[in-house]
């Protein structure tokens, strides 16, 4: 899915137009995959536009950056205020939010020192559904990948860093080579592990099964939402390590991450899930989720983070 243009960015404390928000190629970044991102999703809700958790995935931000002694030269309300910025500058309702922390220039060895520039940026942008609409209504085939995800103790892949997404693109691109919408990846000991971009679980009668952090995956935000969810409509939900056999024989699949929100998943390997198509709990799970952003589900704990109407600040650079 390409990216659909916007108006600013914000980079470094300013606002850029758009195709003014370029970087040096020799970055360290670019060359080591020391960036640390996040997705973030705003939603067009009867109380005006909404960013879903947004201070939660500023703080994992800030957490990717402490695992690679990265000082992000702001503080986290700093770049919760300039998100909300971005969807107001650039006039959007609902939005997909990329902030970006990353090594910038100045230095070309592998660890940098202390002193080595971080560089930041946001960007704001419409976005749909990220394994299409098709998809996100009645599922998607996925297959298992042959690549593994890291070892605990190689990368840890708690961070959401730029470097981490190789794995991701290896184990899409195989699936979409073959012909599959995403693939799964199992951790080094052949357990599940998660989707290239998405956690995965499991349903079996009323019980949620979901691999556990141990597992190699990102812990997600969008996970967590679901777990909530899940309980408070008197489902069990078990995190723990789970053998790839269970996804042949489950009643229903689905995915969950910022960009996939809750997706099903209707076969794995070519083997149907027992419940066709989007299942009734997997279902039931999405209508609470989003009916979060049409206001039919209550926001009971606070995630929707209305977008204030901020002061635009002079914008510089502009012609
Ligand atoms: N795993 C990986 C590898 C991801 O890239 C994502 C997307 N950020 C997720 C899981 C889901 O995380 P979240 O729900 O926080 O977007």
């Amino acid at each position: 899915m390409s990216i659909t243009e916007a108006k600013y960015i914000w980079r470094d404390g300013q606002i850029v137009p758009w195709a003014e928000a370029t970087t040096h190629v020799l970055s360290h970044g670019l060359h080591y995959g020391t960036a640390m991102f996040e997705g973030i999703r705003v939603y067009d809700t009867p109380d005006g536009p909404c960013g879903f958790r947004l201070n939660e995935h500023i703080s994992r931000l800030f957490s990717s950056a402490r695992m690679y002694a990265m000082q992000i030269p702001y503080t986290e309300e700093q770049l919760v205020d300039a998100c909300h910025q971005m969807v107001r500058m650039n006039n959007l309702t609902s939005a997909y939010l990329r902030p970006i922390a990353f090594y910038g220039y100045g230095e070309i060895g592998v660890a940098p020192g202390p002193d080595a520039p971080v560089n930041v940026a946001i960007a704001a942008f419409p976005w749909g559904a990220y394994l299409g609409e098709a998809g996100r209504a009645d599922g998607v085939d996925v297959c298992i990948s042959s690549w593994r995800r890291p070892a605990p103790g190689t990368i840890p892949m708690a961070a959401k860093a730029a470097g981490n997404y190789l794995s991701g693109f290896l184990i899409s691109r195989e699936a979409k080579r073959n012909g599959y919408a995403e693939g799964i990846a199992l951790d080094v000991d052949g357990r599940l592990s998660e989707g290239a971009g998405e956690n995965l679980f499991i349903v079996q009668g009323k019980t949620l099964y979901t691999p556990p952090a141990s597992s190699s995956i990102l812990s997600g935000i969008t996970r967590d939402s679901v777990i909530v969810l899940a309980k408070k409509m008197g489902l069990k939900v078990r995190e723990q390590p789970l053998p790839r056999e269970m996804l042949y024989v489950a009643d229903e699949l689905f995915f969950t991450g910022t960009a996939a929100e809750i997706t099903p998943i209707k076969s794995v390997d070519g083997t149907p899930t027992r419940v066709t198509a989007c299942g009734p709990i997997t279902r039931a799970l999405q209508n609470q989720f989003f009916g979060l952003f049409n206001g039919s589900t209550k926001d009971s704990e606070n995630w929707l983070e209305p977008i204030r109407n901020t002061q635009l600040q002079e914008v510089s650079n502009v012609a």
